[in-house]
């Protein structure tokens, strides 16, 4: 598939401003920061696609990106989270609409939960990967910002995050990734290649 292709469609706040649930669909899901946004820009070639602006509003919208100029193939950003400032009933909202999101959602084919490689598995990815599971869903995480760390030290946090998710090895893989250097790109496409194919 040509991620290049891909345009914005629609920002939902809920489940039922999402628009047709018919197709294929996958969701970038990741704590504020962590670097979603930039690893949706760079698998699109755009700079800005998505934002990566942190006006906490924006980011309790779930953003829709068409592929093909048809809305059957999709990539979705999911609402952020994580905000210090922002207030528990809020923080409930999230997680309320992030949950019916992945348990009704049809056409989500797999998760891309990305996370900061020197900060993995927040409580956050934790509660993904729960959720993840409880509707057998595969979660391809990103460990990005690869290029924060050294080659051996990255290498070694890809191992130990294998490892800790070996009881889900079966619904969940690992790679590392770099928006700056575009380092595992073609890993990434290959991956939602395999989820959005009909
Ligand atoms: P989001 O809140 O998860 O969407 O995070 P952003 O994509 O906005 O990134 C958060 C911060 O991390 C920004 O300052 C980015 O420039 C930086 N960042 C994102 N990806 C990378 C990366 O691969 N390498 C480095 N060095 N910085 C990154």
């Amino acid at each position: 598939l040509n991620y290049h292709t891909a345009e914005f469609t629609i920002s939902a706040p809920t489940l039922a401003h999402c628009p047709s649930d018919s197709g294929a669909e996958v969701a970038f899901a990741g704590r504020s920061n962590a670097g979603k946004s930039s690893s949706i820009n760079t698998l699109t070639g755009s700079s800005r696609l998505a934002r990566t602006s942190k006006t906490p509003g924006r980011t309790q919208l779930i953003n829709f990106f068409g592929l093909n100029s048809g809305s059957m193939q999709r990539l979705v950003d999911l609402p952020g989270y994580g905000f210090a400032k922002v207030p528990e009933k809020v923080k409930l909202e999230w997680q309320r609409h992030l949950s019916e999101y992945l348990v009704k959602r049809q056409s989500l084919r797999g998760i891309v939960l990305v996370m900061d490689i020197r900060h993995p598995l927040t409580e956050f990815d934790q509660m993904m990967l729960q959720w993840a599971d409880e509707v057998q869903k595969p979660v391809h995480i990103l460990l990005t910002k690869s290029d924060k760390l050294k080659r051996g030290a990255a290498k070694t946090t890809l191992l130990e995050v294998r490892k800790a998710l070996k009881e889900w090895e079966d619904l969940v893989s690992v790679q590392m990734f770099s928006a700056l250097k575009k380092d595992g790109v073609d890993e990434l496409k290959t991956k939602l290649d395999s989820w959005l194919e009909f």
